[in-house]
């Protein structure tokens, strides 16, 4: 066997995982796709959020809990790559604009809490008290929720200080190497991609939107759905926006990251004027300060989404040893798929709430 874990998929999800595991003394393979293969890693927000994460669902609240309570730790852990990452832990807003959107949050909010037996720290704060901590908001803004646990992050360095320290840990990174065929054999897997043929004991799927048809190869019928989001990066700015909020977020180098719409759209990541220009005018409603800014990017995204929302933990039952790690919000979860999540892999004693995101909750 030439490998113990061979993880398909070098996006956020499969490098944190990697990462986690070549910790624990695992010979790990990464097997990645090209720069063109789908990445929602290279096309996101950046945030590491609880707000309204699980208020539905109390497992996930209390996993978002758990990994946004290890981040820091990852924060430290990378420094040692060098790549500055930019996190942040300050918390962050949602804004609400009207009286029915603020009622919606408090209730959200409310059942975040008890969903996490008070682990949630969250506030909603009115006009007033919004403006001392943000004076370039506008009126029509007429409270927020705040939660002093959500925070923010470069998510490219991210990615790239992740692919660092794995393979700073000895970890084997193949890019171009888009996985054909898995299959079974005498105890162990044989992976077939682009540049070769490879052995493990243990395969974990990491490949986004793809897993769903490379689960299928191992009887694995794992649901999973593209959204799109479109994002609209301005051009640099004087520092106003000390805090991320959930659309409007201003970056360590100054430039104003705007954005969270939600299409269903297929596999089509690109952007469309009309939406661009939805983002655009309810960014610059919260902050008129934002209309004489010139826009310098835009792209669009494909999340990857479970029929709940919630991620898809799971080891198949026909093939032991292959795993499933599909999840929307990543770049949230990278300190516990680098952490927890390994510890469940391997098979050591793990943390029961992983085994409440199996598809045993779907009737598939
Ligand atoms: C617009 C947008 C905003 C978002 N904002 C946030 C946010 O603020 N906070 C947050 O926590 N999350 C956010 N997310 C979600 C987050 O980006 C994703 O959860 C995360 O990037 C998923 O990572 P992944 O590694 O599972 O998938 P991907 O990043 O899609 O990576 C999959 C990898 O698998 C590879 N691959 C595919 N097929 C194969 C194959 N056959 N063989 C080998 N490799 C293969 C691809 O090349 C790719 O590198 C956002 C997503 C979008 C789209």
């Amino acid at each position: 066997m030439q490998y113990d874990v061979i993880v398909i998929g070098g996006g956020m999800v499969g490098a944190a995982t990697a990462y986690g595991l070549a910790k624990q003394g695992q010979k790990v393979l990464v097997l990645d796709g090209e720069d063109l293969t789908l990445s929602a890693s290279k096309a996101n927000f950046g945030l590491v959020w609880v707000q309204g994460k699980g208020w539905d669902h109390a497992p996930y609240a209390q996993w978002c809990q758990i990994a946004t309570n290890l981040w820091p730790e990852l924060s430290d852990e990378l420094k040692a790559t060098q790549v500055d990452i930019s996190y942040q832990r300050r918390g962050g807003f949602d804004f609400c604009i009207n009286e029915q959107e603020w009622q919606e949050r408090e209730s959200m909010m409310s059942a975040l809490w008890k969903n996490t037996d008070g682990m949630f720290e969250y506030e909603m704060l009115n006009h007033s008290k919004l403006k001392k901590m943000i004076p370039e908001i506008s009126k029509s803004v007429i409270g927020a929720s705040f939660s002093p646990q959500d925070g923010h992050v470069d998510p490219l360095a991210l990615l790239q200080a992740l692919c660092k320290a794995m393979q700073n840990l000895g970890v084997t990174y193949m890019g171009n190497c888009l996985v054909e065929a898995i299959t079974p054999t005498h105890g162990e897997y044989v992976v077939k991609g682009a540049k070769g043929v490879f052995t493990a004991g243990k395969i974990v799927l990491c490949a986004g939107l793809a897993n769903g048809q490379l689960g299928e190869q191992l009887g694995m019928n794992i649901p999973v759905v593209a959204e799109r989001g479109q994002v609209l990066i301005t051009e640099r700015l004087k520092p106003f926006l000390k805090w991320p909020t959930l659309n409007v977020r201003q970056t360590a180098q100054g430039t104003v990251q705007i954005g969270d719409s939600h299409e269903d759209v297929g596999l089509n990541d690109g952007t469309t004027p009309e939406v661009l220009k939805q983002i655009a005018q309810r960014a610059v409603l919260m902050f008129p300060l934002l209309s004489s800014v010139h826009l310098v990017r835009a792209w669009g995204g494909l999340r990857i989404l479970t029929p709940d929302g919630n991620p898809i933990y799971q080891q198949s039952t026909s093939n032991p040893g292959v795993f499933s790690v599909t999840c929307h919000s990543g770049v949230t979860l990278a300190a516990a798929h680098a952490g927890p999540l390994c510890d469940w892999i391997l098979g050591d004693s793990y943390l029961p709430v992983i085994e409440q995101f199996s598809m045993d909750r779907f009737d598939v």
